[in-house]
């Protein structure tokens, strides 16, 4: 299920969406209530290249990296999630058994990011999103998920904790209030989002 309206007119949001909405809501305001001004740019061929050429990597490389022995590779995988109302595809899922019965122990999404720094909000959000979305879709509890750098080749493990569940399920709350009441919220308190943001030249107030 992608972006759009269930049967009955509920707004199914992507994941990304959730990520762009915590690093500033106008941006799922001018994706959902002004759709004709969404602007085209090669940022997006870029990250979908970048994330081909990391599955490329993925494939040849041992899972030492997650600090695991062995796992089953499952990459871009579909989820979406009733109770949210959000759906998104995994970059890659991995699934780990017992070595000797072969019993299920645990699914780890792992999400590729452009960025070599810490995970900020806006991708733990994400990456919590597609856990739970994960838990709806197979089945299961996600305790955690993996933060790939693509830029550092570094991990970093981020733990579903209730706070951060919370998080998730507030922000999608916070976006589906905002579309439909068709409120465009205030630009960020600080501007650095805006510098590179691709809609700028739609955002009049922000210098
Ligand atoms: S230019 Fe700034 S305020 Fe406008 S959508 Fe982009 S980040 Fe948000």
């Amino acid at each position: 299920m992608e972006r759009g309206r269930e049967g009955e007119g509920r707004l199914i949001f992507t994941v990304t969406d959730l990520k762009q909405y915590s690093y500033c809501p106008r941006i799922v305001f001018y994706t959902y209530c002004l759709p004709l001004i969404r602007p085209t740019t090669g940022k997006m061929e870029e990250g979908r290249l970048a994330h081909k050429e990391a599955r490329d990597r993925e494939r040849r490389r041992t899972l030492r990296i997650y600090g695991l022995e062995e796992a089953e590779r499952h990459f871009d995988v579909w989820v979406v999630s009733e109770v949210l109302g959000l759906s998104g595809r995994i970059d890659l899922v991995l699934e780990v058994t017992r070595e000797a019965s072969g019993a299920f122990r645990e699914w780890i999404p792992v999400d590729y990011k452009q960025t070599g720094r810490r995970a900020g909000p806006h991708l733990r959000r994400q990456l919590a999103a597609y856990g739970m979305m994960l838990e709806e879709t197979w089945g299961g509890v996600v305790r955690r998920g993996f933060l790939y750098s693509l830029l550092t080749r570094r991990v970093e493990e981020i733990l579903l904790t209730p706070a951060l569940r919370q998080e998730v399920r507030e922000t999608v709350a916070a976006m589906r209030e905002m579309v439909e009441r068709e409120r465009m919220p205030d630009p960020p308190p600080s501007r650095r989002p805006c510098v590179t943001c691709e809609f700028r030249r739609f955002c009049n107030d922000v210098g």
